[in-house]
């Protein structure tokens, strides 16, 4: 397996910006991703594992160690569980529990990503959690290179949570519980997929941006509250300070079509997309005294880039941020 230097990673992130990875390999085997962690250890490296760049912001500076993108694509179907090894993406993993009668992922349909990205953002559409399909996984250690198996606890899966965030282990493959289905049933649920898919790419972009790219807040963390329930959805709030398709700055814009969602134009840089998502943060602050925090994913960044929250009884913006810009 080669290891590349000074290799780009715009053209391996929707975003399409970011700078160079001093490191780059694609292991194709777990003996490989093995080989991969004990070159980084010997070098002393940083290691960022890269699934289908459709959750993450790699800064302009790039990264300054190894980026290993596992290519480990294979999918092993036993009885009603389903292996899908890291690398596979959402769309082959569906489309291959439907050709084989399994049925339960199609909720996720049309989400863009791997296997590995997927599990460690735990992704959810309303809902549907894949967690909640998840019954183990194959993890390996960063320092050791041991590959162990975990049962679905040991992930403390939550919103947007688990233990994959913590960096000392990566995923390698997951199982999941799936259900037998009969034709009928299928032949009905690829079309739901189809309908699924179609929606998204109607209401979402589908190019250029990482999704949603701030998470909802956590119920303790807002005050607003509407027939007794605390209102926790960040599209909320973004879409009341009327930004959707109106606040660009540089080539990074509020889309048109959702307000939680950054698109990138021709020509941008990550900067672009720090300096709009600040606004973003600054925008809501001073309307509802919270600060959104990010769900995508920012690698490569020397000191965090955005303002960070700190509670919403904080009295002025000063006192509840601190922000050290790269
Ligand atoms: C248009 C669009 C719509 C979206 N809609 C949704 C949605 O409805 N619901 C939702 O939940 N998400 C959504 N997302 C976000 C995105 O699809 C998910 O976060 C997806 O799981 C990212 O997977 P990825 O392989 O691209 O991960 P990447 O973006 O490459 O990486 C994301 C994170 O996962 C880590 N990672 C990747 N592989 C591994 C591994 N093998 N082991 C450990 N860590 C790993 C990376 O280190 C990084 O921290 C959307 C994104 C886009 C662009």
């Amino acid at each position: 397996m080669e290891i590349q230097q000074n290799i780009s990673l715009k053209n391996k992130n929707w975003f399409q910006t970011g700078g160079n990875a001093k490191f780059y390999c694609e292991p194709a085997n777990e003996t490989e991703f093995q080989e991969t962690l004990k070159f980084s250890q010997d070098k002393n490296l940083k290691i960022f594992v890269l699934g289908s760049g459709a959750n993450i912001l790699i800064s302009d500076n790039g990264f300054a160690g190894l980026v290993i993108k596992p290519n480990l694509n294979k999918i092993i179907i036993k009885d009603e569980v389903l292996t899908a090894q890291a690398g596979v993406t959402i769309e082959n993993l569906i489309n291959y529990s439907l050709d084989n009668n399994l049925i339960g992922l199609e909720e996720f349909s049309g989400i863009p990503g791997t296997v590995g990205g997927s599990v460690f953002i735990n992704i959810h559409y309303f809902n549907y959690f894949l967690s909640d399909f998840l019954v183990s996984a194959k993890v390996i250690n960063k320092k050791t290179e041991l590959i162990k198996t975990v049962d679905k606890t040991w992930f403390h899966f939550g919103y947007d949570k688990s233990k994959l965030f913590d960096k000392e282990y990566f995923l390698v493959s997951a199982t999941f519980k799936l259900k037998k289905a009969s034709d009928l049933e299928i032949a009905y649920l690829k079309g739901k997929r189809d309908e699924r898919t179609k929606q998204r790419n109607n209401r979402y972009p589908t190019s250029n941006t990482c999704g949603s790219f701030f998470r909802n807040f956590h119920e303790n963390e807002v005050n607003l509250k509407i027939n007794n329930e605390a209102i926790t959805f960040i599209a909320y709030y973004l879409d009341k300070i009327g930004i959707k398709g109106n606040l660009c700055v540089g080539k990074a814009c509020v889309s048109y079509q959702h307000a939680n969602m950054i698109v990138t134009q021709k020509g941008a840089t990550s900067s672009d997309v720090i300096n709009l998502a600040q606004k973003m943060q600054q925008l809501v602050f001073e309307n509802f005294g919270i600060i959104p925090q990010p769900e995508c994913q920012l690698i490569g960044f020397k000191d965090w880039p955005l303002f960070k929250f700190k509670s919403h009884h904080s009295k002025s913006f000063d006192d509840t941020l601190s922000l050290n810009l790269p």
